[in-house]
This record gives C-alpha cells, structure tokens and sequence, in this order.
C-alpha cells in the first residue's frame, strides 16, 4: 500500500511552496525507505518550481540533495540495512541496459534517467517523482549512496548535487597540481568547486560578481579572487588558465572569460541550462580553446566523491533553515545571497506552519 507523505511543494509555477501530500509507494524488493533528515536547496529546485526550463510537471516537490535514514528495506536489498544513513541525488532510476547505464553514467541514459523530482517514474506506475521537500522517500537500493562516517549529514546534503555537479567535470579534466583553475560564481556550486579544485592540487582563482565575496573565497581554498566586472583586472589574467568552470545560473556571453584561457583551455558550463550567447569562434581558433558542459555525474562517480569527501573531510558551508522558510530562501538565493547553500532541516515539517 502506497503511503501518504508530508512534503513541501507547489501546484503551479506561480505560486508559493506550502505544506503538500504526496503518496509514496510502499517498498518493493529493491526499495529502501528513508526518513529524510537534511535536504539541500539547490537553484535548479528554484528554477523547477517556477518553470524556468519550460518542461516542469506539477505539482512539484523538489528536493535533490537528501541525506536520510533507513527505516526499511525491501526483501532483496543487499547493500543497506535499516539504520543506515544514505543519500539520494538527483537520479531515482534509469533505464538500467543502455551503454551509458552499463558505464556508470547514468545521468546521460539513452532512455533518460528517472530524475529525482518532475520525472515519470516509467518502472513503476508512471506517477511523477516528488523530491526531498518531504518526511520520506523510497528509492531501489541501485540509486542510493552509502554516507561515510564523520561527515556531518546536514553539510553533506548539498554534496550530492552541488558536489558531484562540480567534482565530475574536474575529475573528467584531470584537475590537479600545476593547473591553475577559475571557478565562476560563488554559490552552492561554485564554492563545492573551489573546495575540490584546491583539494586536488590545482592553484584556484574564484572569478565572482560579488566583491564581497572575496575574503570567503580565500577561506574556502581559493589562493586568488578576481572580480568579473573589474576589466583592468580581468584583462592582466588573460591565458592564465588552464581550466573554467561556470556555474552562473543563467544565460549569459562567455566572451569575458574565454581570453582567459590558454592554448588548448577549456571551459566547462555547469550553470545556465538554457539558450546562452552567441560567440565569436576567433576567441577560439585563436588558441584551440574548447566550450564544454557537463550534467551532475554517475551512481558510481557520486559514491566516489562522497568517499573523496569522507577522507578529505570535505562539506558544504551551509545555512539551516526550517521548511516553512523556503520560500524566503528562494528569495534569498534569486539576490545572490546565499552562504554558500541553504539546507531544509526536515525535522520542522513536524512544527506548526508559521
Ligand atoms: P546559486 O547558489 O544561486 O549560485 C550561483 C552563483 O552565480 C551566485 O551566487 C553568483 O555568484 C553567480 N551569479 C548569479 N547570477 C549571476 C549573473 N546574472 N551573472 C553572473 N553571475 C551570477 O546557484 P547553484 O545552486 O550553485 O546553481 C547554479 C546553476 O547550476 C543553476 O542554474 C542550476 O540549475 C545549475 N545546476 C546544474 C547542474 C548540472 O548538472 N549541470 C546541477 C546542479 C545545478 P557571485 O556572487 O560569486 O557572482
Ligand atoms: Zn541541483
Ligand atoms: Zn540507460
């Protein structure tokens, strides 16, 4: 029987988050149940609930930065054991047998992956998938990753979207010592990216819109900060970098920051999911610069980054926040004024709306 959760969501792109049901399935053979306990609020939530993309299907719980316990496993469950603290990202299931699938990259199946919240859940009953704004979730055991030991679970959340989102692409570029890396925009991504550039070896420039942010930057590993509207400074740190990863949320002319790439540079857009600027190809033929984009990163690759954390005692800077605040959140990180990544304590769906 399938169980009705407590969640937070929106019926339509206009309106507000509030206090929503949702039902849940109940636990097949390969299922774990969750009690979530932290979910991070990542701007792609913002964008879903108000139908940025276009493509969002209603009504919408997002969520897919969820740290959580098990309170149940289903009969085949091998990996996990009720107790176990677990995380989910941002897959729920993909199509399990495409080449994509049999690499561990399941976030580009050939089917599409099974996101975590707006999906059709096409192994089930093609209900929508509702994400981490909720008590609960139940999830096959494939899709769930196991949390190392020592990592404060609030600050882990964001990891498992803000994280991998950031590690792949610097794992994927073979980031490490002698590289000097450029990390654009310090927010929930952006600042994951500093930690795991200078955790990797690579001398870190935090290139931000927002002066301010500077000395925070250096605090959390950058070695140097530069300050994208500053044009005298950005023109003395031209074919400084070997790599850029861009993490503005929206559309945007990636002419200032192509100059400041090397020969053979490359910059990887992680940020703006939708139609960006036009360029002028001489900025690359110039110096064989590349434009890249990456999508968050594989089952395998997360449980990895989450093990990388684990050693390297790598978290998220975070604020807590209670449910019923989201959508002063929301607010917040539309200004750019988050630091660096709100997390919901699911604790207070259990308090009384404000
Ligand atoms: P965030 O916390 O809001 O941070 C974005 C940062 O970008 C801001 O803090 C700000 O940093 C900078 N920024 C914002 N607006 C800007 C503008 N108009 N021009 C220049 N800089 C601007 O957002 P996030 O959670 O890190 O997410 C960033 C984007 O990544 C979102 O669009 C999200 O949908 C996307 N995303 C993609 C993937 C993927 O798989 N590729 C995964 C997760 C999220 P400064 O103040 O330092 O300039
Ligand atoms: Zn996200
Ligand atoms: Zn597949």
């Amino acid at each position: 029987m399938s169980q009705t959760t407590a969640s937070y969501g929106t019926p339509a792109a206009d309106q507000d988050l509030g206090p929503l049901n949702v039902e849940r399935r109940a636990p097949g053979v390969d299922d774990v149940a969750i009690q979530i306990e932290y979910c991070g609020v990542c701007h792609s939530d913002l964008h879903f609930a108000r139908n940025d993309w276009g493509n969002s299907l209603y009504p919408a719980v997002p969520g897919h930065e969820i740290v959580g316990r098990i309170t149940a496993t289903g009969d085949a469950v091998d990996g996990f054991k009720e107790g176990d603290m677990v995380a989910v990202g941002c897959m729920v299931d993909s199509c399990r047998d495409c080449g994509h699938c049999d690499q561990g990259l399941q976030q580009y199946c050939e089917k599409g992956a099974t996101m975590t919240y707006g999906s059709r859940d096409r192994r089930h009953d093609n209900s929508l998938t509702f994400g981490g704004y909720s008590q609960s979730i139940v999830v096959d055991q494939r899709y769930v990753l196991r949390l190392p030991e020592g990592l404060d679970p609030a600050g882990a959340a964001p990891l498992l979207c803000a994280g991998i989102t950031t590690y792949s692409p610097l794992k994927q570029w073979n980031i490490g010592p002698g590289m000097t890396v450029g990390v654009i925009g310090l927010g929930g991504l952006g600042h994951m990216g500093v930690k795991f550039a200078s955790a990797m070896g690579a001398k870190v420039v935090m290139i931000t819109s927002s002066p301010e942010k500077g000395e925070d930057a250096k605090k959390l590993g950058a070695d140097d900060v530069l300050i994208s509207s500053d044009r005298d400074a950005m023109k003395a740190q031209r074919e400084q970098f070997d790599f850029l990863l861009d993490t503005i949320p929206v559309g945007h002319s990636l002419h200032p920051y192509l100059g400041l790439l090397k020969l053979d540079g490359t910059i990887v857009i992680v940020g703006a999911i939708e139609p960006m600027e036009g360029f002028h190809s001489g900025f690359l033929l110039g110096r064989r610069r590349r434009i890249s984009a990456s999508a968050i990163g594989g089952i395998p690759e997360t449980q990895e980054m989450l093990d990388f954390c684990g050693e390297h005692n790598i978290t998220s800077e975070i604020e807590v926040i209670k449910m019923q605040d989201i959508n002063h959140a929301y607010e917040r990180m539309q200004r750019s004024d988050v630091k660096y990544r709100f997390v919901i304590d699911m604790a207070s769906m259990n308090e009384p709306s404000a």
